[in-house]
């Protein structure tokens, strides 16, 4: 802590707002200690001698008179091996949840050190004494879980050439590699910090140019996220949403998971926090916390760190993207950021922009969205990392119409709909075709990895013109009944039922439906459409509509999505049943 700076004092308390006086020199973003009890606060607001600070703890007992102490820094994190499978809370302490203390655990003014001291790890170099490093260049390793290794990247300022490096075991503080700089020796610690409204920085940031797969077929089929893009999913009460969360998280094609549980109500937060460190990851069979952070601030925590929350879980986020890591990060929920923004604008009596949120609501969202990327990091050896970020909005009602989710929507490129509807309907995974959009999807086409075949765009665009036409169609029944429609309309109805049904529609708990491949997918749709052109073909031949409906062959596609990864093969059966089928039935 800073000492030399002088003290302020409290002259209002207003909830999570703090106004002190006499606090010369500080900076906005600084943080500083509050009270006699010493609350986390932020500096968010300097006007006319007068400091405006966002406490992150309950402000209640502290009043007028106390002291304001200031830090010298702004609010980071610590870095370093230790943070994956850990909890945090939104200023980074570690919660220890799962010994059952949720809800009280909150020491006010407690400084714990997010990061244990005491431990050792094993650090293992990977680049001699006598080699010239730069900022960001790998030059040693941990085992920090049995499934992540942590790469030690040289730190900020201690470019040079390496002195002394050797395995050995070591504390987060002590040296395990020392560089003679430009100005001196200097040690490296496995231990760093990260003020976290700071974007870390890369050597070059690239366009997304992969889809980040998900073996979710609605997803990566209809709506395809990237590697590095940002996503943004509503998710109303009861609608999936922590289903859908958990699918991503187990099963999206990225190596690190940062989860930040935003403001949400205890019981729906306590719920995933308790779940996830029981989830296990299919790839390696080990819990999928040991490739996990959780940062969870319920609301039951001061609204002015839910803001907080989302920034440390995204600098976590970035420090492993830096490694070279793919990493996903969910945020759940940002329109509890929002609101808390709301708050606190309300309570510096800031002009209030639309429904009451402050004007620059966008553009901090944006600050947010905008760390999601793929890039080049820094360090010589040009390796590349992503991050992909997934937040989830809560609007009131469902309205997609309010601030915060238009906000969002300017700055991601997928919208997943979740929708109650198709919830109460058990249409799960509950996206709604409808309005859900991605703007990736022509790179998800043009995917190189041979599992997307040349036909997967005709077959999307197909696929979302059926589902498209079965909306209006229904819409046409519903004025004026079935007999109004032709044959093929009807056709084209049963196709989109078999499209939900048989391919959209997936299983989150049964072991094959869970995930499933792109080149299964592909095959999936394909088999569906197939039969499509082939009835639609005998239909125009005069074949009776319903002997076509009723071909066998749709049983054997709607029990497709269960054939197993390493059968695909008979997928190809499934297409030669469905054109004998047709053809039998035109013959007769
Ligand atoms: P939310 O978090 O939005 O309140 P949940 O994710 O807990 O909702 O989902 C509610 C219920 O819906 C789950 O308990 C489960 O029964 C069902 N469900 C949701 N998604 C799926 C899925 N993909 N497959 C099967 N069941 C699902």
């Amino acid at each position: 802590m800073n000492t030399d700076r002088p003290s302020g004092v409290i002259v209002k308390v207003s909830g999570p707002l703090v106004v002190a006086e006499g606090l010369a020199g500080t900076r906005m973003y600084e943080m500083v200690r509050v009270g006699k009890m010493g609350l986390f606060g932020e500096v968010i607001e300097i006007r006319s001698g007068r400091s405006s600070i966002q406490v992150y703890e309950e402000t209640e007992g502290i009043g007028p008179g106390e002291p304001v102490v200031p830090t010298g820094s702004a609010l980071a994190v610590e870095l370093g091996p230790g943070l994956i499978s850990s909890i945090f809370d939104g200023v980074q302490r570690p919660l220890d949840l799962l010994r059952g203390r949720y809800g009280d655990f909150v020491v006010r003014g407690a400084s714990v050190p997010a990061l244990d001291r005491e431990k050792k790890w094993h650090f293992v170099p990977t680049r001699k004494a006598g080699e010239e490093v730069e900022v960001g260049d790998i030059i040693g390793t941990v085992q920090e879980t049995p499934i992540v290794v942590h790469r030690v990247m040289v730190p900020e300022g201690c470019a040079g050439r390496i002195v002394e490096i050797g395995e050995k075991e070591a504390a987060l503080e002590e040296a395990v590699c020392a560089v003679r700089t430009a100005s001196g020796e200097k040690p490296v610690t496995l231990l760093r910090r990260w003020p976290v409204r700071q974007a870390r920085p890369v050597a070059r940031r690239l366009p997304p140019s992969s889809i980040l797969t998900t073996g979710q077929r609605v997803l990566d089929m209809l709506f395809p996220m990237a590697r590095g893009g940002a996503a943004c999913v509503p998710g109303p009460f009861g609608s999936g949403k922590t289903v859908v969360q958990h699918q991503l998280a187990k099963w999206a094609d990225a190596e690190i998971i940062v989860y930040v549980g935003c403001g949400e109500r205890g019981n729906e937060m306590t719920e995933v926090l308790m779940e996830f460190p029981e989830l296990v990851d299919p790839r390696s069979g080990r819990p999928l916390i040991e490739r996990t952070i959780l940062v969870a601030n319920t609301s039951n925590m001061p609204v002015a760190a839910r803001e907080a929350s989302v920034f440390t879980g995204i600098t976590l986020a970035e420090y492993y993207r830096d490694m070279g890591y793919s990493v996903a990060l969910m945020a759940d929920s940002t329109s509890r950021w929002a609101e808390a923004m709301r708050e606190m604008s309300g309570r510096l009596e800031e002009m209030p922009g639309e429904e009451g949120y402050p004007a620059y609501l966008a553009s901090r969202l944006a600050s947010f969205y905008e760390r999601a990327g793929r890039s080049v990091c820094l360090g010589k050896d040009g390796r590349e990392g992503s991050l992909s970020v997934i937040g989830a909005v809560s609007p009131p009602g469902g309205d997609l119409s309010e601030p915060v989710v238009q906000a969002t929507l300017r700055v991601v490129k997928v919208f997943w709909g979740l929708d109650d509807k198709l919830a109460g309907q058990r249409h799960f995974p509950a996206i709604n075709w409808l309005n859900s959009y991605s703007l990736y999807g022509t790179m998800a086409d043009a995917s190189a990895d041979g599992s997307v075949d040349p036909f997967w765009a005709a077959n999307r665009r197909e696929a979302m013109a059926i589902l498209k036409r079965e909306s209006e169609l229904e819409e046409l029944v519903r004025l004026v009944g079935m007999d109004a429609l032709s044959a093929h309309d009807r056709l084209l109805l049963e196709t989109a039922k078999m499209i939900r049904e048989d391919f959209l529609h997936q299983n989150a708990y049964d072991p094959v439906d869970t995930y499933t491949s792109l080149a299964k997918q592909f095959r999936l749709l394909q088999a569906i459409l197939a039969y499509y052109h082939y009835a639609k073909r005998a239909l125009e031949a005069g074949t009776d509509l319903n002997a076509l409906i009723s071909l066998p062959v749709r049983e054997e596609i709607s029990r497709a999505k269960f054939i197993p990864e390493n059968e695909l093969q008979r997928f190809d059966e499934i297409k030669k049943h469905a054109a004998a089928q047709a053809a039998a039935a035109a013959a007769k």
